[in-house]
């Protein structure tokens, strides 16, 4: 069983039978560990097809963009952690101060149990399959909520899950909000949840009534600091392929650029060529240009571009969700900044989520540096400049999750470093050997042999003389 018809029922009951498997220590051995990470990689390489159709019919995703960006990814988490993990795994000697002596002490690494892992529909194959490799990898069971608004993908984990997973280690629990509200009543040992700020609140206070760790990977709006002047047209080219890539539905896509007045025409008409250069004269017939997931987050973003000057694209077409890579352009009002947490348009307050480009002046790299201080702590944030001083502002007074430099996106792909956010953007990180850690339990184990004695030292009666030290 995958979906689950009674949930009231059918949920408690997957989540029990996972939990069941856990407890029986059958996941735990290395070699085990090992077969179900190859049967994760057997689910995504025997079935390319069907993984490069279904993201094809939930986000017009290409196959060349499937395999970079979703299947490829994930498997290169695999073949990193297969690499790395009997090391991870191993037990390592603690530090012992002198007081306990002779003792000795070791780390010895530990699943934490059953792990649930809720994914949003932009990414729907690699936001949910690489948090389980490393919850494998540490001898958890899992449970998976994949995004009921990217429902092929979602119907091909739930037909394949079962297949690849016939002990029960990993089960599929698809559906919308009353599926994950009644997963969310069950007890699990870590919680890992990527999509919005409004659902990861939700989540974590459903965790906090059985005390069950969470990972938040969240969103947020992405700055870019742009002065490239000297390499104009390759910056201009990595950030429209940053910002476009899935039709800008993507947790670190550039969500606005800070420039000064002065480059912003040609900044502007470098944005355009590179598009072209892209996706052709007319992204909609390319076949690498996704489209928007749905008509209310379609609406949404068509009703981003009331009131603001577009400088490229902005067509768009509700019959197949389509919208044009698009570059707004926002001067300053009256001397300041006009994007903040209070501006009065919603390109310039809200996470944009899609493939529109705001291009906003300011005065100074310092000012943009006021402008990411002044609300929410950005999931990433991109700097494209030939100056190392400008680097070193941005990565010194500012706070992300992550710093790129010179382009956009591409940490994502960096296995061996931690994935995750700071403050709104989220809490925990994943990715490689800090994947494996986020979903062990690191366990102290000492041994301070009967003989000789010491212990005697710290024990009553204390005397005068035993006291001082
Ligand atoms: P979302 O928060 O609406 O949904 C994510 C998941 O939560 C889905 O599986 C959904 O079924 C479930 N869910 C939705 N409403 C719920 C509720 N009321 N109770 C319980 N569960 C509920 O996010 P989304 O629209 O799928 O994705 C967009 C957001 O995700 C953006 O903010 C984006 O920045 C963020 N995101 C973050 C990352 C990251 O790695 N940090 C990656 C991708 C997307």
């Amino acid at each position: 069983m995958t979906t689950t018809p009674d949930i009231s029922s059918g949920i408690p009951a997957a989540v029990s039978d996972v939990r069941g498997l856990f407890d029986s220590g059958a996941t735990r051995p290395l070699a085990g560990r090992v077969a179900r990470l190859k049967a994760l990689r057997a689910m995504l390489t025997e079935n390319q097809a069907d993984w490069e159709s279904a993201l094809w019919a939930d986000l017009h995703k290409s196959a060349g963009e499937a395999q970079l960006t979703e299947i490829g990814v994930v498997l290169a988490e695999i073949g990193h952690t297969l690499r790395h993990l009997r090391r991870w795994a191993r037990p390592r000697r603690g530090p012992v101060p002198a007081v306990l002596w002779p003792a000795r002490a070791r780390l010895v690494p530990e699943p934490l149990g059953v792990v649930l892992v809720i994914a949003p529909w932009n990414y729907p194959v690699q936001l949910l399959l690489n948090p389980l490799v490393g919850v494998l990898a540490a001898g958890n069971t899992a449970v998976l909520k994949p995004s009921e608004l990217a429902p092929a993908t979602s119907a091909l984990i739930a037909r394949l899950v079962p297949r690849y997973f016939p002990d029960g280690a990993v089960r599929a629990v698809e559906g919308g909000v009353p599926e994950t509200t009644e997963l969310l009543a069950q007890r699990f040992d870590h919680i890992v949840f990527t999509g919005g700020g409004p659902v990861g609140r939700i989540v974590m206070r459903a965790a906090a009534e059985h005390l069950t760790p969470v990972t938040l990977e969240l969103g947020g709006k992405s700055p870019v600091w742009f002065d490239d002047d000297a390499r104009l047209h390759q910056a201009a080219r990595r950030l429209a392929w940053a910002k476009f890539t899935n039709a800008g539905q993507t947790c670190v896509a550039p969500d606005y650029v800070m420039t000064t007045p002065d480059r912003v025409p040609a900044l502007v008409a470098a944005l355009e060529t590179a598009i072209a250069d892209l996706w052709g004269a007319d992204p909609r017939a390319a076949r690498d240009y996704g489209r928007i997931v749905n008509d209310r987050q379609f609406d949404r973003l068509v009703s981003l571009l009331d009131g603001v000057d577009v400088a490229v694209g902005g067509d768009h077409d509700r019959t197949e969700r389509y919208l044009a890579p698009t570059v707004v352009t926002v001067p300053a009002a009256g001397g300041r900044p006009a994007i903040g947490p209070d501006a009065a348009h919603a390109v310039l307050r809200e996470e944009i989520f899609g493939p529109v480009l705001p291009v906003v002046t300011v005065e100074s790299a310092e000012q943009a540096v006021e402008v990411v201080n002044g609300w929410d702590k950005p999931l990433a944030l991109y700097v494209f400049t030939s100056s190392t001083r400008t680097r070193r502002l941005f990565e010194q007074q500012t706070s992300s999750g992550a710093v790129v430099h010179d382009a956009g996106l591409i940490h994502v792909a960096a296995t061996g470093l931690p994935f995750g956010g700071v403050g709104a953007s989220g809490m925990g990180a994943y990715h490689g050997a800090h994947s494996w850690r986020t979903f062990s339990h690191l366990k102290p184990v000492l041994h301070k042999p009967l003989a000789p004695d010491t212990l005697r030292l710290a024990q009553p009666p204390f005397t005068e003389r035993r006291l001082r030290f």
